[in-house]
């Protein structure tokens, strides 16, 4: 069972992260795109921030409903919209409740993933975020299924997400900013790809 205390934390930790990682983050985006990607997070994060304190007696479904709006409205850049969305669908499984069991959990991320995919309409291999969310949760979902125990299963999510982030280093871009790169852009991590595993790290640090 995981309850409201535990994702609070995480979004705590998480508007911390981003601080730590946004110089990183923008670094890797100045590479291959236009060097704002730790920025853009770092402002979404700083607003949700100012505002989480409002919304904690609130249940799961409407608090992460809020992260979602507060991404969407004050990131710009393609990121935006696309954790926007992530974050608003990842409280619905959870139905308006204050705890969720993990086979809930699990359900939060394969929302919110398809939501990033319905609105990007990025696949596997166009060098996005998609490549490290999307065999992440394949792997998650295998794992569920396999009966893994609910620490492990979310461990094998991480690492299978962190080697979709490595494998998007040689490739060509076919979605975002980095398309326009061509050729050039071979050699160089994809930034939104790196920053989702970041984020899916700190859930499952907290999970410990
Ligand atoms: P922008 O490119 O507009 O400056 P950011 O730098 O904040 O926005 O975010 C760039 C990241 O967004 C990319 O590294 C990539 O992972 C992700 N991205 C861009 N377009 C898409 C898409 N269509 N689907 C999924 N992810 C995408
Ligand atoms: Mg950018
Ligand atoms: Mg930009």
């Amino acid at each position: 069972i995981l309850d409201k205390a535990y994702f609070i934390k995480v979004i705590k930790d998480l508007a911390e992260m981003i601080e730590e990682n946004r110089d990183y983050l923008t670094g890797l985006d100045s590479e291959i795109g236009d060097g704002d990607h730790g920025t853009n997070l770092s402002i979404g994060f700083r607003e949700v921030m100012k505002n989480l304190g409002q919304w904690e007696n609130e249940n799961l479904t409407v608090i992460f409903k809020k992260v979602g709006m507060a991404l969407l409205g004050k990131v710009g850049g393609a990121s935006g919209p696309l954790y926007g969305s992530m974050f608003m669908k990842l409280g619905e499984p959870a139905h308006g409740k204050e705890r969720v069991n993990f086979k809930e959990f699990y359900e939060m991320f394969k929302s919110g993933i398809e939501a990033v995919e319905n609105r990007g309409k990025a696949v596997v291999g166009d060098k996005t975020m998609v490549d490290a969310l999307r065999p992440g949760l394949n792997a998650f979902t295998e794992a569920i299924e396999s009966g893994e125990k609910p620490e492990k299963a979310f461990g094998t999510f991480l690492e299978r997400a962190k080697e979709g982030s490595q494998s998007t280093i040689p490739l060509i871009a076919r979605k975002g900013r980095a398309m326009r790169l061509g050729e050039r852009a071979i050699g160089h991590m994809d930034p939104g790809s790196a920053s989702s595993c970041m984020i899916l790290e700190v859930f499952y640090r907290n999970l410990l």
